[in-house]
């Protein structure tokens, strides 16, 4: 007997059996056992989660002579003559081979004969989505009369592409995708059944990859299998499928974090050659770091720096986003993982500096704040005799969050917001790549006539950002036409920020727009009286609720 494929066998021959999809085989089977079958259906979903296979079942059981629970008997006349796949009153119809407005037209010249053997004539048109528009008009004539004898079961992974004429004359069923551990457990129930040995492992990593399609996971078992002489190891998953290993993983990850740059180009190189996936590689570190950050946060031990792969999965997920669009993969890996490198190590460095330095800065300041919460732009005016850098970007900050504050609209929030997702089109920009897979990790606190501020999880991604100042500003004149000034903050001084902004306004302390690199008073009196509950539904339209503790 030739090889019949592991997805073929062990498809399931009832409604009972199909794995993953209870919702939808239970209404059917009720539907089936109350005499309620409608006379067209329409199945959306992933391709590869049982559609088709459902749509057959169906066709099967309402036609089956002796159903139990609303499910085929597998053993009357109708149901043996199904299964043999000879059945005249079944007919399947690929949408994607062909645009069917002939098969559709057949269907119209025959809608009115009875079915040959069964009770009902079940037409299941795969990828109904694909038709043509006069294949479209047909159908819908038929839909909109369909004889008692007929059932349509349409099947789509793009239901939006289907007009909502049709759509609704169907009755609709969303197909999720099949959950890990139930594909899992229908591997592990064939690999026993066919007396195939693999490491639990290698059915996960098969479960990740097929994404929730059990189809794709049995046919990578099948291949597998077939590789490997009934005896799978993880050495042979990784190898079919293209996949780096965990180990080599690890080792691609340190050289990024020592700048082993050398070392990060031949890996590359060599990975490359040997065929593995590049995407699915950058998959894989996400998920490796993902995986280091949880072991960090819950048990306190990590091989890396958190901000390192805080920042480094940042920077790959936005690769992400945007390689498959790409028809050179491995150049801009390549050019992503060295600016990274060089990006990520320089602000290191820059920050052993400061913060070296922010001690003596730090005493200078406490001294010249006096007790005098009211005039605060006294801390921008000491800060700012220092002729260092990072104090200068300091005060500049805070002359911005000041402005911010002073000219915070929400309405300019939420134009601002609007357009934040046009970084994603500079992600792969050779000058404001690197600029803008910064910022999109930023997140936008408040938003002024002129100003922004953006807080960032870590200290350390804050001082990346005072380097690339002048690269944010010029890029976000592009996206928005019109020029901001910044203000980085991270999230804890945000929301030291935010509360010192409430409880200003509760003592009417109002802010001024100061001129930005003009030394001014700053902050003045205001008696203007202001109602509490008006302070904080003002602050949470400024910074949205999420924002705002209530005291
Ligand atoms: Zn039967």
């Amino acid at each position: 007997m030739s090889y019949q494929a592991l997805y073929r066998k062990y498809r399931p021959s009832t409604l009972e059996d199909v794995m993953g999809q209870d919702i939808v085989t239970k209404i059917l089977k009720n539907a089936i056992q109350n005499h309620k079958v409608c006379h067209a259906y329409m199945f959306s979903g992933p391709r590869g989660i049982g559609k088709t296979t459902i749509a057959k079942l169906l066709a099967k059981a309402v036609n089956c002579l002796n159903p139990h629970d609303g499910d085929s008997c597998e053993k009357c006349e109708n149901c043996l003559s199904i299964n043999s796949g000879f059945n005249a009153d079944i007919i399947e119809i690929d949408a994607a081979s062909n645009n069917g407005v002939d098969e559709i037209r057949e269907i119209k010249s025959k809608i009115n004969l009875v079915p040959n053997q069964l009770k009902y004539k079940v037409y299941i048109i795969d990828e109904v989505h694909m038709l043509s528009i006069g294949a479209f008009n047909a159908l819908l004539k038929t839909l909109e009369e369909p004889p008692e004898h007929i059932i349509f079961i349409l099947a789509t992974t793009d239901l939006h592409k289907v007009p909502s004429t049709i759509v609704s004359r169907c009755q609709c069923f969303e197909f999720h995708r099949i959950q890990n551990e139930d594909i899992i457990k229908r591997l592990e129930y064939i690999c026993k059944k066919e007396k195939i040995i693999v490491d639990k492992k290698v059915l996960e990593n098969i479960a990740q990859l097929s994404d929730g399609g059990l189809r794709d996971a049995i046919g990578m078992l099948d291949k597998l299998n077939a590789y490997s002489n009934s005896n799978i190891s993880l050495e042979d998953f990784e190898k079919v499928n293209g996949i780096v290993s965990i180990e080599e993983q690890k080792k691609f990850l340190d050289y990024v974090f020592n700048k082993n740059i050398p070392n990060i180009i031949q890996f590359i190189d060599l990975i490359y050659d040997k065929g593995k996936d590049l995407i699915l590689f950058i998959q894989n570190l996400l998920e490796l770091c993902k995986k280091m950050c949880i072991t960090y946060y819950i048990e306190n031990k990590s091989d890396y720096d958190v901000d390192f792969l805080l920042a480094f999965s940042s920077n790959i997920s936005n690769l992400l986003k945007n390689i498959n669009f790409s028809s050179n993969i491995k150049t801009i890996f390549e050019i992503t993982i060295l600016s990274f490198v060089n990006n990520y190590h320089s602000s290191k460095e820059i920050n052993k500096i400061n913060s070296s330095i922010n001690l003596d800065e730090e005493k200078k300041v406490t001294q010249s704040v006096v007790n005098d919460d009211k005039i605060i732009s006294r801390e921008i005016i000491s800060e700012n005799k220092s002729s260092f850098d990072d104090t200068k970007f300091k005060t500049k900050n805070k002359q911005i969050v000041n402005n911010c504050f002073a000219r915070a609209d929400k309405n300019a929030k939420k134009e601002f917001e609007n357009k934040w997702s046009q970084l994603n089109d500079y992600a792969l920009d050779s000058e404001y790549g690197a600029t803008a897979c910064y910022i999109s990790d930023g997140k936008i606190c408040a938003v002024g006539i002129g100003e922004v501020i953006l807080s960032f999880a870590y200290e350390s991604m804050v001082n990346r950002g005072i380097h690339l100042i002048d690269k944010i500003e010029k890029l976000l004149e592009k996206i928005y036409g019109k020029h901001y000034d910044i203000a980085l903050l991270t999230n804890d001084e945000w929301q030291h920020e935010r509360e010192q902004f409430i409880s200003n306004k509760n003592q009417n302390i109002k802010y001024e727009y100061i001129p930005v690199d003009e030394i001014n008073t700053g902050y003045i009196d205001n008696h203007e009286k202001v109602s509490d509950d008006s302070i904080t539904s003002e602050a949470i339209e400024l910074f949205g609720a999420d924002m705002i503790t209530f005291n």
